[in-house]
């Protein structure tokens, strides 16, 4: 049966002032990092808010909305264990390596929202950084080369790493972050991505490492969600999902 698209959009707003979202921000001329600019649109400011704190980054915001075969023509099929109908596009801000607001996108089961954006506002307040935050058909649906571009994603109907099941990206109850600081470590303690090797042990003292009883690990084990690096054996420290697997 054909879905019926009635575009239903949700607009979550876990900071308490939304409208305050004022979306630009000043791009500072010196940083060199090479994270590429995007653009922090958000929601159009329904009030003027006339204050000191102009120069204060939006707070965060996530829209969630209905996902469009067109957005997911890489990573969906048909036979994918989760309908398109089933999963939601949610677009949020996150803080960046360079010190700045982004907007990104993820791609998730619509069971999975409450939770992800919970935690990504967490993560915002606290200006926990991630590199960069773009639905994996950004990458044809690829996930060594998502991996690769440092990229934090979360829904991708393939199977588990070395396995012949699904994936809980699958179902899109699960996200990668950071992946080159936060590697999936083989359990010979081999890195596929070389750029990632050096992240390889943990404790890391760097920005968007994640470390054993940090607080993002905390973060998600609230809302119910385990970590990769708490497996034995293999260690995906990039890896958060609803079941814990
Ligand atoms: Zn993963």
């Amino acid at each position: 049966m054909r879905i019926q698209a009635t575009l239903a959009v949700a607009t979550v707003c876990l900071a308490t002032a939304c409208g305050t979202t004022t979306g630009q921000q000043p791009v500072s001329p010196g940083s060199g990092t090479s994270v590429s600019q995007q653009t922090a649109q958000g929601t159009t400011s329904p009030t003027p808010a006339p204050s000191p704190t102009d120069t204060a980054p939006p707070k965060f915001s996530a829209k969630v909305s209905k996902v469009t075969r067109e957005q997911v023509k890489h990573s969906w099929r048909p036979g994918c264990p989760v309908p398109l109908d089933g999963l939601r596009m949610i677009t949020m801000t996150y803080w960046g390596f360079d010190g700045e607001p982004h907007t990104g996108r993820l791609v998730v089961n619509k069971d999975a929202t409450e939770a992800i954006t919970t935690v990504f506002g967490r993560l915002y307040d606290w200006r926990w950084p991630i590199y960069k935050m773009e639905p994996v058909d950004a990458y044809k649906g690829d996930d060594f080369d998502s991996i690769d571009a440092n990229n934090t994603s979360a829904f991708n109907c393939r199977a588990a790493t070395g396995s012949s099941h699904w994936s809980q990206h699958a179902y899109g109850r699960a996200v990668d972050i950071n992946p080159r600081e936060n590697p999936y470590v083989s359990a010979d303690g081999s890195v596929a991505h070389k750029n990632a090797r050096k992240f390889a042990k943990r404790p890391v003292d760097a920005p968007g490492v994640i470390n054993p009883g940090d607080r993002v690990v905390k973060a998600f084990a609230r809302v119910g969600w385990g970590w990769g690096g708490d497996w034995s054996g293999v260690k995906d420290y990039q890896h958060f999902s609803a079941g814990g697997n």
